[in-house]
């Protein structure tokens, strides 16, 4: 469902870089969300001490984080707790999907962190064709269907209790590292479970199954959830490099209206750069706003 209000300024990922961002935005008066995953930030919660950061000598980084999260509530910002699984260029500015609702604003500032994900053989072939990293965007193709969700983490169990409302058969295999955390899926009585490890999407031009370590599974269309997406698949078109999103000096990307700031941008993976390319991030997508839209 579209929300029907436009942000100027739509900050994907609540890192330092994303709640930096956020912050330069919302104090140049632009109107700024923040959608951020369940925590923010995992990486930025495990250290165990920062030392390096201006001003703060001995820090651990939970205590730099909780830091992080009141400056950015004493502006009166707040995270909403969303995984972005798409963003698409539209009529001004652009649309970000997430599982349940999908966002308009003028510009983007991806602040999504270094991915480690390496997706499985055939998956970035067959995405859009059977293969789709949102149920509630892509579940109504798959009616009276059967449909296999690779679980990767706790959204992937909603997701597949809400495929079963609408497939023929869900199979889940889960790859969640708690495994009691699969308990909510196994007593839906709609829900297949394998537990087995996917090697490869099969299918051509169009995926029909699984193959999994120990057997292949057919189905119609493969769910992959899980908490990263790479920069290219959320963004159709956008250049990366070998170790992160290709940027200029403006922190701006190839895809005008679309700026990128911290881990996601290469290396180093240190909080200072995170939190001063947010910045930059923000200014310049606030000067875009201002030129392409009028400053408001
Ligand atoms: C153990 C450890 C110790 C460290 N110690 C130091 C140190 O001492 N000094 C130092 O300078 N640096 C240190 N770092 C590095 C530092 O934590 C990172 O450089 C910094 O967190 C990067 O910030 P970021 O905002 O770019 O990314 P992240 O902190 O990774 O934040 C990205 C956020 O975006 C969210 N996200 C991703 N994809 C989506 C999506 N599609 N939709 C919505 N949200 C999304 C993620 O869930 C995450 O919350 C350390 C890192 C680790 C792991």
């Amino acid at each position: 469902m579209p929300e029907e209000q436009i942000y100027d300024i739509a900050v994907v990922g609540c890192g330092p870089a994303g709640l930096s961002a956020a912050l330069n935005g919302q104090i140049r008066r632009k109107k700024v969300i923040i959608l951020g995953s369940e925590f923010c930030s995992p990486k930025l919660h495990s250290s165990p001490k920062v030392d390096n950061y201006l001003g703060f000598g001995d820090i651990t980084g939970e205590e730099l984080r909780q830091k992080f999260l009141k400056h950015i509530e004493s502006v009166g910002l707040s995270i909403n707790r969303a995984r972005v699984t798409g963003i698409y260029p539209g009529e001004s500015g652009f649309t970000l999907q997430s599982q349940d609702v999908s966002y308009r604003a003028r510009t983007v500032v991806l602040a999504t962190g270094v991915s480690t994900v390496k997706p499985i053989d055939n998956e970035i072939e067959l995405l859009g064709r059977g293969v789709s990293y949102c149920a509630t965007c892509d579940g109504p193709l798959f009616e009276g269907k059967r449909v296999a969700v690779l679980a990767y983490n706790q959204e992937a169990l909603d997701e597949a209790n809400f495929l079963s409302e609408i497939a023929a058969e869900v199979t889940v295999i889960p790859l969640l590292k708690e495994e009691n955390e699969t308990n909510e899926v196994i007593q839906n009585p709609k829900i297949k479970v394998i537990e087995d490890v996917p090697k490869a999407i099969t299918g051509e031009n169009w995926a029909t199954g699984v193959a999994l370590e120990k057997q292949q599974l057919e189905v119609d269309g493969i769910f992959v959830i899980r908490d990263a997406i790479l920069p290219d698949q959320l963004v159709s078109g956008l250049e990366v490099a070998p170790d992160g999103i290709k940027v200029n000096r403006d922190l701006a990307t190839n895809i005008e209206g679309i700026f990128a700031a911290g881990d996601c941008t290469g290396q180093p993976y240190q909080l200072s750069k995170a939190v001063g390319e947010g910045q930059v991030a923000a200014l310049n997508a606030v000067k875009y706003v201002d030129t392409k839209h009028g400053a408001s």
